[in-house]
């Protein structure tokens, strides 16, 4: 049985990069093992936020991924900071990194480039996933394609830990698909479409109206061909146009490709706006129920406390093996 694991950032908008990249698919893995799905608050920390802005973005996310499907019937939803475990192991698992693995992480390059202040957990936020991870035996973890470098980290640092201290994680396994795991911004498809963005014309959040979909689409670079066709290297961002059609319809990129031989990018944009509308509409519909439900409170403490249990249960092995006296 497979034991999986993900999380998100509370820490804007979810966009349609989210969506297709990693939380389409934490709904259909519900059907092939146990799933456990986080909120995950600590990390979006990292990066300076208002406490009103994170509790906000909390509530909202947890009723995002019930919107999309998540039935915590199958599932166990909870929000990383209500299991104390995470940061007990995202310390040891800083004890067991190099600063020269975190700092060679493209993501803290990323984010870090430029800004004036960098926090510490920026850089230590690969150990913080290793946890999440670890704790919870996971043996599949579905992300995203630019979370590829810290699952790397994380199936080290578990073998690192292993080899030192005797058999006590699961090695991972990344699940990264290989069509739509990297969505490019709308302005710029040499740079991940983002929710953190302060730009909120490059990305398609969850919860845009359906007005302001088209208003983006329309406005989404492209290039001076003029033709619809797939080449990522050539063609990026009408590639990407593409694969977000073809993620939101399910139709494939060579039938897609063929309905629009000679017509020009007008009919295009037009028309995968209609399609990203219809992909979001039944999502934003289920969000305004549970946005407002009391269940979700109800969800989420039940999704902690069972989430603690597993992760408990991982580091009461932990401190023994590594000699952390307890009594
Ligand atoms: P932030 O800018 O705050 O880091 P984010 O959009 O990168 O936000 P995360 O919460 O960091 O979102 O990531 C949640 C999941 O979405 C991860 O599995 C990540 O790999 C995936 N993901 C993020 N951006 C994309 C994207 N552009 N394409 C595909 N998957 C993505
Ligand atoms: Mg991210």
């Amino acid at each position: 049985m497979k034991q999986i694991f993900s999380g998100v950032q509370p820490s804007g908008n979810f966009t349609l990069g989210n969506y297709i990249g990693a939380m389409k698919r934490f709904v259909d893995l519900q059907d092939e093992g146990n799933c456990i799905y986080s909120i995950v608050n600590l990390h979006s920390l990292t990066v300076p936020k208002e406490a009103s802005e994170l509790r906000e973005y909390t509530l909202q996310l947890a009723a995002m991924y019930l919107s999309i499907g998540i039935d915590p019937k199958k599932s166990i939803l909870f929000i990383q900071s209500q299991v104390p475990e995470h940061t007990e192991l995202g310390w040891l698992m800083q004890c067991t990194g190099y600063i020269g693995e975190l700092e060679r992480m493209t993501q803290y390059k990323d984010k870090s480039e430029g800004k004036e202040v960098v926090t510490g957990g920026l850089l230590t936020y690969p150990a913080l996933m290793a946890a999440d991870i670890l704790l919870y035996n996971a043996t599949h973890v579905p992300v995203g394609e630019d979370q590829k470098q810290h699952l790397e980290f994380t199936r080290d640092m578990a073998a690192r830990f292993n080899k030192k201290y005797g058999e006590t994680f699961v090695i991972p396994e990344p699940m990264i698909q290989e069509f739509g795991g990297r969505i490019m911004s709308l302005d710029d498809p040499t740079k991940k479409m983002s929710k953190s963005s302060p730009n909120a014309g490059s990305y398609i959040a969850l919860l845009d109206e359906p007005g302001v979909i088209v208003k983006k689409i329309k406005r989404a670079v492209t290039d001076s061909e003029g033709t619809v066709r797939y080449d990522k290297e050539n063609k990026p961002a009408v590639s990407n146009l593409l694969t977000i059609y073809s993620a939101c319809s399910g139709e494939s990129i060579d039938a897609i490709v063929a309905r629009y031989e000679g017509k020009g990018y007008g009919d295009f944009k037009k028309d995968l706006a209609e399609v990203v509308v219809d992909a979001l509409t039944p999502i934003q519909e289920a969000y305004k129920n549970w946005i407002n439900s009391p269940e979700l409170t109800t969800i989420l403490k039940d999704g902690a406390e069972r989430a603690h249990a597993i992760a408990s249960a991982t580091m009461d092995k932990v401190r023994k093996n590594m000699g952390l006296v307890t009594f």
